[in-house]
């Protein structure tokens, strides 16, 4: 089955496969550690996750490089605020953000680069531009790329950028359309920054050269996708595609992605507007890590998710209705054969799943089927007609479903303690909920779960209920039912 993607470049939707028949190499863009994570953030890196999954569960291999941007004009500013320097600044920032991934279930890309880690590498590209009559040097010793010696400057973002004057600079690592103009390579150091001592003078990179360098060193001079959130594309990536096929005279990645930009309550996501969350804000106001990469990656990459708390309900209740049928399914006693109804059900649910995905990554047309066929299934079940060789089928189902959207584990508790130890060492408020359910892992609830129904066989009920009012105290409920007893977080 191969994936038919949008295409930033061409426009159109085109199949996505590994050019040399191996590996797909694609790079995505990573985080700037000036800050938490927010959930625009995450929706694009989780975005990237479906893909990944979804390539690697279609039997394609892939070598997904990220980078890490732990230099730029933020972080020198944040840094220089607080009196430290960015080496002191950033580690907080990169460790927060793998714990985030971590609790996103995000899966590691194959490599990560960390932009202080190459200068190097970025240096030896800034002279092959010069080499190539693409860069030069101002009086101050920063070095700027030529617009003018790419003629093709544009052809990924589409943007009109005819008129735009040549020798006209521009040295902020972020800037809006209008400003078009040669850009910084190398900032020529100034006072109390961090700066390298290189073969092109002291100073530190321009933002776009990092992720240039680091992809042409872990993919090559050409690779197969290159990914990023949308506004990236224009200058970040157009930058991007300047630099490399000036130095190389090869296409710098075949295939373009980019994650539709997350909304809060329909606006965009502004602090002083009061709709800014990271996600570390949704786990201390007792939300499941599960339920936001549900309700993150539940809207496709190309349409616009309107993040909402209702739509964070809904996802919650999503997982809950998939974790309690998997578990019924699972455990369930049922009487021998196979039905062809169920059977078929399974198949069509799977096949229709696997179709949405291959349609540029359609994560709720997939989702869908998925639905419909826990629906079936629960009636079946209630109906005793789900019988003992359905079982396989229908946990098969549910098993790729879950390669890519990996909610159906019970795994909440984890990054909720996380992030409740780490509110709490940071002086931050925590919800007083969060607080009571603290001091229990999975295990000891396990164990006086097990406990709990072992005194019921033993009559000894006086200590099955106070062991049933003692978990609810601290949040967790169990349930009785013939398939078994569960147990969750409230
Ligand atoms: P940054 O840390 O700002 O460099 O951004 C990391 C990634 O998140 C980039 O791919 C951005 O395009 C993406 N991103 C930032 N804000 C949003 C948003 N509101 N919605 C979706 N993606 C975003
Ligand atoms: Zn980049």
């Amino acid at each position: 089955m191969t994936l038919r993607l949008f295409n930033t470049l061409t426009g159109q939707l085109d199949e996505l496969s590994p050019a040399n028949g191996g590996e797909l190499r694609m790079y995505a863009c990573g985080p700037t550690v000036y800050d938490y994570g927010h959930i625009g953030n995450f929706r694009t890196f989780l975005q990237v996750d479906v893909l990944r999954r979804f390539l690697k569960l279609t039997g394609v291999p892939v070598r997904h490089v990220m980078n890490i941007t732990d230099v730029d004009d933020k972080i020198i500013r944040n840094a220089a605020e607080l009196g430290i320097s960015i080496g002191e600044y950033t580690p907080k920032f990169v460790d927060a953000f793998f714990e985030d991934l971590d609790s996103l279930r995000v899966e590691r890309p194959e490599f990560i680069a960390r932009a202080t880690e190459h200068i190097e590498k970025m240096v030896q590209l800034i002279q092959r531009l010069e080499a190539a009559g693409a860069a030069y040097k101002t009086e101050d010793g920063s070095w700027y790329f030529r617009l003018k010696s790419f003629p093709e400057y544009g052809k990924l973002s589409k943007k009109d950028l005819t008129g735009i004057e040549d020798g006209a600079r521009v040295d902020v690592d972020e800037y809006e359309k209008d400003s078009a103009r040669d850009f910084a390579l190398w900032k020529a150091v100034k006072p109390g920054e961090t700066s390298w001592d290189t073969a092109i003078g002291r100073g530190r990179p321009g933002w776009h050269i990092e992720c240039s360098a680091m992809s042409m060193e872990f993919l090559g001079e050409s690779f197969d996708l290159h990914a990023g959130g949308e506004d990236l594309m224009f200058p970040h990536h157009e930058n991007e595609i300047a630099q490399s096929e000036t130095a190389t005279k090869k296409p710098l990645a075949r295939h373009w992605m980019h994650v539709r930009f997350l909304l809060v309550d329909g606006k965009k996501m502004s602090k002083s507007d009061g709709n800014y969350y990271t996600l570390r804000d949704l786990l201390l106001k007792g939300y499941k890590a599960s339920a936001v990469r549900m309700a993150l990656i539940s809207v496709p990459y190309r349409h616009q998710l309107n993040f909402t708390f209702d739509g964070l309900t809904e996802a919650t209740n999503a997982i809950d209705r998939l974790r309690t049928f998997h578990e019924r399914v699972t455990k369930a006693a049922l009487p021998t054969g196979e039905s062809e109804a169920m059977q078929q059900a399974a198949a069509k649910a799977r096949a229709e799943y696997f179709a949405a995905l291959a349609n540029d990554l359609n994560t709720a047309d997939a989702r869908a089927p998925i639905f419909d066929l826990v629906r079936a299934a629960n009636t079946a079940l209630d109906k005793n007609e789900f019988l003992a060789g359905d079982r396989e089928a229908v946990l098969a189902t549910l098993k790729d479903f879950d390669a890519v959207f990996d909610v159906l584990e019970d795994r909440d508790a984890g990054p909720t303690e996380r992030a409740v130890a780490w509110a709490q060492a940071d002086g931050r408020e925590v919800a007083a909920e969060l607080l009571t359910r603290q001091g229990l892992s999975d295990g000891e609830i396990d164990a006086l779960v097990a406990e709990r129904t072992q005194s019921k066989k033993q009559r000894n009920f006086a200590r099955a209920d106070q062991i049933r009012n003692e978990l609810a105290e601290k949040g967790i409920l169990i349930e009785d039912s013939k398939d078994g007893v569960r147990w969750k977080r409230k």
